[in-house]
């Protein structure tokens, strides 16, 4: 006898305007984008980028499916305009949506948005509510351009002045980094990690102001994050997942056991296993500045499959 593999199709809501999505994870018509994933917590997971057209805008959303097509989590989700954008108006630049709204500021830092000059979006990462981000992204792209006429390279940071506020620019060849900082002390921690982040190559399409907003909400208690550190953040998809452990009554020994090693699993491991938080939520939380002992333990249940 042969058995036939029953397809079911994932079904989640669009994280836009909440209509419920289905597409067919076997059936590439039905998806932009699929990646699939290392062994994850004892599970094959994948992400998959699917998009629908609501009148004149695309919404695109970026979801954790597992090896039985359910859906497990969100990553990001952005809408667009479907028509080109004129350049004669004004509003040329696109504030990315997401459900999140941007940090306010912090201790250090006044503002900081990504621009990309090609594509036209701009992510307000810190953005008080008072700055209109879309306008910041056009005056800052005529300042790196009129740089681009002066300079044969511009300087990285490229210091600059826009309204009363001054900003540190860099710059690749479609994405700008502006940051207006309140004093000296993250500026060093910021121009390290600048060039990751407006590198093509790290996130090619989709800008993920949560991650992002991770990133700086952590400078702020932790300077000294490392670019492979916040490639792991920006772009470690599972950190989205929802867990569902068939083993529910081994959680309380597993904790117990990966505490002896990893103290901070006291603490987080059973939500999560319990599907109760999920780990960005956990790095939201109080533990970002405790990162690097998420990220020993994520590895520690792997490399042990404690969980396969
Ligand atoms: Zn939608």
């Amino acid at each position: 006898m042969k058995l036939t593999a029953i397809r079911t199709l994932t079904e989640f809501t669009c994280r836009i305007c909440g209509e419920a999505i289905k597409f067919d994870p076997a059936d590439s018509q039905t998806f932009m984008t699929k990646t699939e994933h290392e062994d994850f917590f004892g599970m094959k997971l994948m992400t998959f980028r699917v998009s629908h057209d609501v009148e004149n805008e695309r919404h695109t959303n970026s979801v954790v499916v597992d090896h039985m097509g359910l859906f497990r989590g969100h990553r990001d989700a952005f809408s667009e305009p479907l028509d080109k954008i004129d350049p004669s108006i004004d509003r040329i630049y696109w504030v990315l949506h997401e459900d999140t709204p941007a940090i306010e500021s912090t201790s250090n830092i006044k503002l900081a948005i990504l621009i990309n000059r090609t594509e036209r979006w701009v992510v307000d990462v810190v953005c008080p509510k008072s700055v209109n981000a879309s306008e910041i992204a056009t005056l800052a792209l005529d300042r790196v351009e009129e740089a681009w006429r002066v300079y044969n390279t511009i300087p990285q940071p490229m210091e600059t002045r826009i309204a009363d506020m001054g900003l540190h620019v860099w710059t690749s060849d479609s994405r700008v980094l502006c940051v207006s900082f309140r004093n000296g002390s993250l500026v060093k921690a910021v121009d390290a990690l600048a060039p990751h982040i407006i590198s093509e190559t790290e996130d090619s399409i989709i800008p993920r102001r949560r991650m992002l907003k991770l990133i700086f909400q952590i400078l702020e208690k932790n300077p000294d994050l490392t670019p492979s550190m916040l490639s792991r953040i920006m772009n470690e998809d599972m950190l989205h997942t929802t867990f569902h452990t068939p083993f529910e009554d081994r959680i309380p020994s597993i904790v117990e056991r990966t505490a002896t090693r990893h103290p901070i699993a006291e603490d987080i491991l059973g939500p999560l296993l319990r599907g109760y938080i999920t780990l960005i939520e956990v790095l939201e939380g109080k533990a970002a500045s405790s990162y690097k002992e998420v990220f020993e333990l994520v590895d520690f249940i792997n490399r042990r499959k404690i969980l396969g």
